[in-house]
Order: structure tokens, then sequence, then C-alpha cells
């Protein structure tokens, strides 16, 4: 499975290269009318928040890119063996906090090490503990939940294990968030030609040990959303994000009866936009009534990451570039081609006041608990 984010990765900087703009509709022209968008042109003005990027270095690079295009970013902690470790992660979030703490936020995580052992009790207490005295604002749970990690049994730790139900409710006693990125998307248990998009048909294609389609002993999509469901029923006050649109980024029908399910939860749209697209070339109206419904309940997301070894003019220019084209896809009319689904893309032109919660407000209000009673 860990390959499997950096294909995420790399569709992400395919999308930057890939995203030009081929046709542009007349701007709406009463800016005082409720419903009026945004252009282009308002891109650097307008506050925006990506809740879902990983600065896995001090290096300030992405951090400058933030301040130039006017995003303010929660980088996320993950349990991830290619990432640097997690205290090498923690180490670089809180020196980019230190440097601009108004811009930028973090998530922080806890190793699945000696899962269920009084060890791991009190050291995944501890690290919530340090991540909420440290300034953190949620836990993130990786998908190595679900999918790899083993209890001493010898089984597959789901997210409803009774081990990890003290956990969610340390987090929320501690007043964080839980970002929770489980399961892969729909496609990963389609085969091949059914696949949606090409970068997941290519990395499944390079992968099959990946590819669930062909493990029908490992536990089925479904199964996933299934036991989710049930963890975020069992929590109902805990603060959960859906990382990657929930893994239900395939269908913004059943996404939309989830949010309306579980008022406790959000979602990013990390890694997932050319899903969205794929649904909007077939039915714009639909993908943009899902957002205009659910606009209280959406955070702009990217999953942008800086190794350390990113050059750092590279992750300026991806960060911005990818930054305009989903701009120019959820704020503006506009049209672009988006070589993942080999297909023009008319942007949903989102009435400014959704643009501005699903862009800034939302992750405020869930992350900096701004507005919030509890
Ligand atoms: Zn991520």
């Amino acid at each position: 499975m860990h390959a499997r984010s950096l294909a995420c990765l790399g569709a992400i900087l395919a999308l930057a290269t890939a995203c030009a703009p081929v046709a542009t509709t007349p701007a709406v022209a009463d800016a005082a009318a409720k419903d009026a968008t945004y252009t282009m042109a308002d891109f650097a003005r307008v506050a925006k928040f990506d809740a879902h990027v990983h600065a896995n270095t001090s290096q300030r690079a992405f951090l400058d890119q933030a301040a130039a295009d006017n995003f303010e970013l929660l980088t996320i902690n993950v349990d991830y063996p290619v990432f640097p470790s997690i205290a090498d992660q923690r180490t670089a979030a809180l020196a980019l906090a230190k440097a601009d703490p108004a811009r930028l936020h973090w998530a922080a995580t806890f190793s699945m090490d000696g899962f269920g052992t009084p060890q791991w009790r009190s050291s995944v207490g501890q690290a919530v503990d340090a991540a909420a005295d440290e300034g953190a604002l949620a836990v993130k749970i990786w998908k190595n939940v679900g999918m790899i990690e083993k209890d001493a049994d010898g089984r597959l730790v789901m997210l409803d294990h009774p081990a990890l139900a003290p956990v969610a409710e340390h987090v929320r006693a501690r007043g964080l968030a839980l970002i929770g990125h489980q399961g892969e998307p729909h496609n990963c248990w389609l085969p091949l030609e059914q696949m949606t998009t090409d970068n997941d048909r290519e990395y499944f294609a390079n992968h099959p040990q990946y590819h669930m389609y062909l493990h029908p002993d490992e536990p089925s999509y479904e199964d996933h959303m299934a036991v989710r469901d049930r963890f975020v029923a069992a929590h109902p006050r805990l603060r959960f994000v859906g990382a990657h649109m929930a893994s239900l980024e395939y269908d913004v029908d059943r996404l939309g009866a989830f949010l309306d399910r579980f008022p406790n939860a959000s979602i990013d749209l990390a890694a997932r936009m050319s899903q969205v697209q794929y649904q909007s070339v077939r039915d714009r109206e639909r993908v943009r009534r899902f957002f205009i419904r659910h606009q209280d309940r959406i955070l702009y997301g990217t999953d942008l990451t800086q190794a350390p070894d990113t050059e750092p003019d590279e992750m300026r220019r991806t960060a911005h570039t990818v930054w305009t084209a989903d701009w120019r896809y959820l704020a503006t009319a506009e049209t672009q081609h988006v070589d993942m689904i080999g297909a023009d893309v008319a942007g949903l032109a989102l009435p400014r006041a959704v643009i501005d919660k699903i862009y800034h407000h939302n992750a405020r209000r869930v992350f900096l608990r701004e507005g919030n009673a509890d």
C-alpha cells in the first residue's frame, strides 16, 4: 500500500503540468449578486486554506509560496515509512509553525508499532498529549489501519478495533480533530478497464500487489466503508475529517449521504480532484449541487508534499500550478484540459460565499474551532 500515496502525488504533479486553460466564459458581471463568482484575478487576493499537505522539511519554499498565494496550510504528519520518521515530521512542522504561526498549522500522528501492548497505549497517550500541548490541531490515522497493521492474533487492525476507541476519545477530550484516511479510491477494487482515471489505471497495472480487485481475500471496499462509518457513529462528539473525500470520491451523491448521516464529519478534497472532475464532465450540475448543498462540510486540500530533497523552486512552481488549476475549476467557469481523465473540464463557478467556506472558513471552524460552541 505504501507506494500508493506516491502514485497520488505523482498524479498531482502530472496534473500540475497537464492543465492549461483552453476557453474562457464571460465573468459574472454583478459582483454584488449573492451568487457572484470569483475570477482568476481574485486568486491571490482571497484568503485560502489548504487543509491537507505534507511539509516534511523545515525548508521554507512551500510556506513561502503559500504566503505568495494567500494560503494557510495544515501539514499532516503520517505514520508512513516512505516519509521521514514521525519525529522528524513533527520537528519540521514545529519549526515551520514557529516561523509563521498564523499560516502554518499542523496535525500530529502516532506510531502503530507494538499495537495493543500497554507500552503502545501509554506512548499513544503521550503522543496525543504532546500534540495538544505543542499546538497541533488534529491527529491523523492513516490507511495502515485497515490495510497493513496486524494485531497480536495476526488479524488486520481495522479502525473500529476496540484498542483505538480510547485513542479517539483522548483526541476528542484534548480538543483535537481526527483525520482518518481509510480504504482506497473505489477504482482500487475494479478491473483496470473499468477504472475512471488514467493515473489509477496505470498505477494498479504496474503494482498488482496493491490492486485489491486481484485480492478478494482482503477486506472489500464496502468493508472499509462500513468500518469507518461504525467508528464515526461510535464517536459522535469527535470532529472527524475524512481525508481524500472519505474514499467515497467516486460518487458525490453517496458522499453527500455520508455527510448527511454524520453531522460530526467533514471531508477534504486532497488528491481526488480528477475523480470529481470525471463526474463533473458527465453531469456538471450534479457535482455543483453537491458542493453547494454541503458547502459547510467540504475542506479544500491537495496532498501537496515537500520532501526533504524536493528542489525549492520546483516545490513553489508545483504548488502554484496545482492551486491555480483547482481554483480555475472550483471558482470560475473557465474550461481546462485534464490529462488524467482525458477531457476538457468546465469550471463549476461556485458562488463566492461557497468558495469562501470550502477554501477557508470550514477549515478554520473544524480545526481552529472558530465559531464552534463546543
Ligand atoms: Zn496526504
